[in-house]
């Protein structure tokens, strides 16, 4: 066997799982020990300095730098007593990873000697070099300066020797750079959105929160056969492997049994995450070998969304430790399920109302009934958007693939929902009041709590799906980062609950009683959706297809025409007027994206390309000599019989001959397409021509996929499939 290969399976074959360090407290005394979280402002903060820190936490009030001063001086403290010797802004850029410059507490004072210092103003706002992050052409080279600046609604939190100050990246010009900013516009926007409706039904209500639980699917694969792979190294999937006699077909590996090493990685990720706060709660098998799923208990939004970034900068430095590398790519292996990162999402009052789950009362389901309805018509209006927030190279081959969501934005209500809502739409909007209890049943808004007991009224094919209490957003990639989606969904919803306010507002002017007013609103906006957005089928079906043209969704798959729904007027009103990106911002991330979506398939085509030539033909020319040799010495040994001897022989050498010949013009001609597309200067024309490169990755591996399953297994140079996804 080739000697690199065999060493690599056997190394990864012998491995025996990392004996974790288990803190020999419990749980409950570590979660949290990471974070500089109130109880640690309580103990390291004076009491104006506290009070004044959480009014800028709770309220938005502003930090003075006097202030400021303390709370850096109290965090210091804190941070030294835990071997900390560096601070760093902490920051989401529009790349797939977190952003980080360590600057050390150190400062000489000039006189030879060194002291710790940290002040307010390090801690609230700095400028690092932005010229080498995303900015699709806001900040011009000359004005390379960007500023961090502390969002204090995230906790600061310490990783290995670093203080870390989760920050917003905006460009000098004052352009957002990143993804928290636009976020916290969007929860921001939807809060206040929903707020006036929310008192219409209680006066009680302050605050609205959006809420997110994140379910983070991954690969494991152990760290020799990564790195003989130089498609995973370098793009995060493999661009070539035969599938493996055994895949997922048995569904052993669902909810299995943990591999042992597996199961250590786990816990120790785990304990490092109860100590940065962030409430894991779930891991298990995935459908797929070797992959597995983690999740925490749901929480505001833009905690939840900081704490999924950081619990993946973790996975990733835990498994080294493991002697594992965490495949966070959508679709690492043709053939078997991919991975995503299903968005739990839902709104909440700081009253402790779940206003997408069902009420006790006919007042508080309709109150769910206004949210839930209001959602749906926010998902129609924006579907082709929505879909585009989680569209990328990456998510491209996960998406409809038949495990996926489709690439077409319907939500699943589930049986009982979709008969309220058609119940809904015909009884008189004055009834309802009147219909509470469980004996109602001509309209059923007292029986809605009822259902929800049965579980089993799920649909894994839908992108957008109603679980009880929440919608679960599926198409979310696996490697995104949440914000993306989690902007547009929110203000989808916020731009929705405006339009529905005012509507409500306008019928209540002319004399009507609240009640009606919303129910007679709720009935024009569900016979407006019931028939499009709204769909309980198979949704990997071609008939579903035809039917979404039909019912007007969209239904684009090409990844960067799908970036164009960002630039629809529609999409733009939204975001303007929702001060959520200026035009100027709408049209810089778009370049982002079709440049990042350009990049991603050009280093995929050209790792390819030079496998294919440096890699696979070499092995299959290598294999084809033996066959000749073999021939060779059978016509010497057996003159009058070798042709019938050779049979086999010589139709694997014409084979390996067609193979190779198929693989070497289809690579060139792929140089070629790549060489047509790299002058081209428009962003979105140059990501088209990628997008045609793109797809011809997909016929360039047959041919290899094919040599794999013909060239001896002992000269094949790269792990397999199976030896990938079944050692651990
Ligand atoms: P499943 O895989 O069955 O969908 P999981 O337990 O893996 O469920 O994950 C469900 C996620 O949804 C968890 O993060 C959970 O906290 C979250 N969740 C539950 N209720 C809500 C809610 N009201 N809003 C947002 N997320 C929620
Ligand atoms: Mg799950």
């Amino acid at each position: 066997m080739s000697k690199l290969r065999f060493d690599v399976i056997q190394d990864a074959f012998k491995k025996k799982a990392v004996t974790v360090e288990t803190p020999s407290e419990r749980p409950s005394e570590y979660y949290g020990s990471m974070v500089f979280n109130k109880d640690k402002m309580r103990k390291y903060l004076d009491n104006n300095t506290y009070q004044k820190l959480i009014d800028c936490i709770d309220n938005g009030a502003t930090l003075d730098m006097a202030v400021a001063d303390k709370v850096a001086e109290g965090m210091k403290t804190w941070a030294m007593e835990n071997g900390v010797t560096h601070i760093t802004h902490w920051f989401q850029p529009l790349t797939d990873t977190t952003a980080e410059k360590h600057d050390s507490l150190i400062s000489y004072d000039g006189k030879g000697g060194v002291l710790e210092t940290f002040d307010g103003k390090s801690l609230v706002q700095q400028e690092p070099d932005a010229s080498s992050f995303p900015s699709g052409g806001i900040r011009a080279t000359f004005e390379a300066r960007g500023y961090t600046a502390w969002d204090p609604t995230s906790p600061v939190f310490i990783q290995e020797d670093t203080l870390c100050i989760p920050t917003v990246f905006i460009s000098y010009t004052g352009e957002t750079l990143d993804y928290k900013t636009p976020l916290k516009k969007a929860l921001k926007a939807v809060s206040d959105a929903a707020l006036p409706i929310c008192q219409m039904f209680d006066p009680k209500v302050s605050k609205v929160y959006s809420y997110l639980g994140w379910e983070q699917e991954y690969f494991l694969v152990d760290e020799d056969l990564y790195a003989a792979r130089p498609d995973l190294v370098l793009t995060g999937r493999t661009l070539m492997g035969h599938a493996s006699s055994k895949n997922q077909q048995l569904e052993d590996h669902y909810f299995g049994a943990i591999p042992s090493r597996v199961a250590a990685f786990m816990r120790d990720v785990e304990i490092a995450g109860l100590k940065l706060g962030i409430p894991i709660k779930t891991r298990h098998n995935e459908v797929a070998p070797n992959q597995f799923e983690m999740a925490p208990i749901y929480g505001e939004t833009n905690l939840a969304n900081d704490q999924n970034q950081m619990i993946m900068n973790v996975m990733n430095s835990v498994a080294c430790k493991h002697g594992f590398v965490v495949l966070f790519h959508e679709k690492p292996f043709d053939g078997i399920n991919g991975s995503g990162k299903h968005n739990n999402w839902s709104l909440g009052t700081d009253t402790g109302t779940q206003l997408l789950a069902p009420g006790k009362t006919a007042m508080s389901n309709l109150q769910f009934v206004t949210f839930f309805v209001n959602v749906l018509a926010a998902v129609q209006k924006h579907n082709g958007l929505i879909k585009a927030t989680i569209a990328s190279a990456t998510n491209a081959h996960r998406l409809g693939a038949n495990e996926a969501p489709p690439a077409i934005v319907s939500a699943f209500l589930g049986k009982t929902m979709t008969k309220v809502l058609r119940q809904l739409m015909k009884v008189p909007s004055d009834t309802v009041i009147e219909i509470a209890g469980k004996q109602g049943h001509s309209v059923g808004l007292g029986d809605i709590p009822e259902i929800f007991v049965d579980n089993t009224d799920r649909n894994r094919t839908s992108p957008f799906a109603f679980t009880g209490n929440r919608f679960e957003f599926r198409a979310v990639g696996s490697c995104a980062n949440c914000a993306g989606a989690m902007t547009t969904l929110n203000a989808a919803v916020a731009e929705q609950l405006l339009s529905f306010k005012a509507s409500v507002d306008k019928e209540m002017a002319a004399g009507k009683q609240m009640s009606v007013a919303i129910m007679d609103i709720l009935k024009q906006i569900i016979a407006s959706i019931i028939d499009v957005v709204c769909f309980d089928g198979n949704g990997y079906t071609d008939e579903w297809r035809q039917e979404a043209i039909r019912r007007g969704l969209d239904v684009e798959t090409c990844v960067p025409k799908m970036f164009k729904t960002f630039e629809s007027p529609s999409s733009v009103k939204l975001f303007t007027s929702l001060g959520i990106y200026s035009e100027i911002e709408i049209k810089a991330r778009n370049e982002i994206r079709w440049e990042t979506y350009t990049k991603k398939v050009q280093i995929e085509a050209r790792v390819l390309g030079r496998m294919a030539t440096n890699h696979i033909i070499p092995a299959a020319l290598d294999y084809q000599t033996k066959l000749l040799d073999n021939l060779k010495i059978l016509k010497e040994t057996f003159p009058d019989e070798y042709k019938t001897m050779a049979a086999t022989q010589i139709n694997l050498i014409r084979k390996i001959s067609t193979l190779v010949g198929e693989i070497n013009e289809k690579v060139d001609a792929m140089i070629e397409a790549r060489k047509v597309a790299n002058v081209i200067e428009d962003e979105y024309e140059k990501a088209m021509a990628y997008y045609g490169v793109a797809e011809s990755l997909f016929a360039i591996r047959r041919p290899i996929d094919r040599l794999e399953e013909i060239v001896d297994n002992s000269m094949w140079p790269l792990p397999k499939y199976r030896e990938i996804l079944f050692i651990n």
